[in-house]
């Protein structure tokens, strides 16, 4: 497709338009209704669903719809619609053809990226009336929160059986076929609380104790696909007195569940030999994020998306992500779906940056998808 079709200054403002809506998680309401009445004057019909009440959010996912050519399968594409925090309060600076924030908050391009190229291509395909197969567009609230939005959402409403979620980091041409399954792990570690200096040994500190058992724990990356982290500590009152609790954050990934289950297993053990100690005692929960997903490079998913990729004249890339998305939730709901890169950089920062050139990048490759959808392979 040659470049020259794209409307770089629609394709550009409506970006910062994006960015510049507040839609932190959870409060995405306002990004949601401008959304909807975007999409409606594409053409497409647009439903929300009820997650909003199971999460005690103000917002919940859409689905939009917009028929198609008869006889072509159907594609959905999936964005998030939150960002992370320092997110409210936006201003986009445009400069030498980098988007970023004033410094203050992050750019938000971690999701609005793949947002904005997806408006952009629907305008195009409205203005040429280009024949297309029958679009479905996924935009979820929460996803940052745990990919919320993604498990509460009602999958079998999606009649496509194939579809990308676009919100990964790197660049345009990179398709994520593999991420791991999360664990993630909270700990209280409970001693004795005591005067430090008047009588010490009446306590038992948790401090002392639970960092004995963390410097026990393998932390980092442990294998190619297992990774654990402890992100979280918490406790202690005062300098003068032993402290009795100390709360405890941490994380396990890993693309293979076995490797998964026994890494949690054994962090869980060295916070159980914690009560070997008099006076000591822990408690652990684990909760399960999300689960991994795999494709195969042979899946037509991942074919389709090279062979588009290709010819934008890009070069198409298979890379293993070591973080969850929206697309963990789809797979394992049996749908195949990969997550594609859509160019934000240093997200989940307020050195949040995004290339221009990489949203047009994105809208050519979500071009020649739709057209591959036509034509077939
Ligand atoms: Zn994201």
């Amino acid at each position: 497709m040659k470049e020259s079709r794209i409307n770089k200054e629609r394709l550009f403002q409506e970006f910062i338009t994006l960015a510049e809506i507040d839609s932190p998680s959870l409060k995405e309401r306002e990004l949601a209704d401008y959304l909807k009445n975007r999409l409606q004057d594409l053409g497409f019909t647009v439903e929300e669903d009820d997650t909003a009440a199971k999460i005690s959010g103000s917002a919940g996912n859409l689905l939009a719809r917009l028929p198609g050519a008869e006889g072509l399968s159907p594609l959905f594409f999936a964005c998030h619609m939150d960002t992370v925090t320092p997110g409210e309060g936006v201003e986009v600076l445009f400069e030498d053809g980098v988007f970023r924030s004033k410094g203050n908050t992050v750019l938000g391009g971690d999701d609005k990226a793949g947002i904005a190229s997806l408006l952009e291509v629907l305008e195009m395909l409205r203005e040429h009336e280009q024949p297309h197969c029958p679009l479905e567009i996924l935009l979820t609230v929460g996803e940052e929160h745990g990919l919320l939005g993604s498990k509460n959402f009602d999958i079998d409403k999606l009649t496509s059986k194939m579809g990308y979620v676009l919100d990964s980091t790197g660049t345009p041409g990179t398709i994520i076929t593999a991420a791991p399954a999360q664990n993630v792990l909270y700990v209280t570690v409970r001693g004795k609380a005591a005067h430090a200096g008047f009588e010490p040994e009446r306590g038992v500190n948790a401090i002392k104790i639970a960092s004995d058992a963390i410097s026990r724990l393998r932390l980092g990356r442990i294998d190619e696909e297992t990774t654990s982290n402890i992100g979280i500590i918490e406790g202690g009152k005062a300098t003068n007195i032993v402290p009795d609790a100390v709360f405890i954050q941490g994380e396990t990934r890993s693309l293979d569940r076995g490797k998964l289950d026994a890494l949690t297993e054994e962090i869980i053990g060295e916070f159980e030999r914690v009560k070997e100690i008099p006076g000591a005692s822990s408690n652990i929960r684990v909760d399960f994020e999300y689960p991994e997903y795999r494709l195969d490079p042979e899946q037509e998913v991942v074919r389709f998306a090279s062979e588009a990729i290709k010819r934008t004249g890009l070069e198409a890339r298979l890379e293993i992500s070591g973080g969850g998305s929206d697309a963990n939730i789809l797979n394992a709901a049996g749908l195949a779906v990969a997550n594609l890169a859509v160019g934000m950089q240093n997200a989940h920062t307020t050195d949040e940056f995004l290339e221009s050139q990489h949203l047009i990048h994105m809208v050519q490759i979500l071009w020649e998808m739709i057209q591959l959808s036509v034509t077939g392979k």
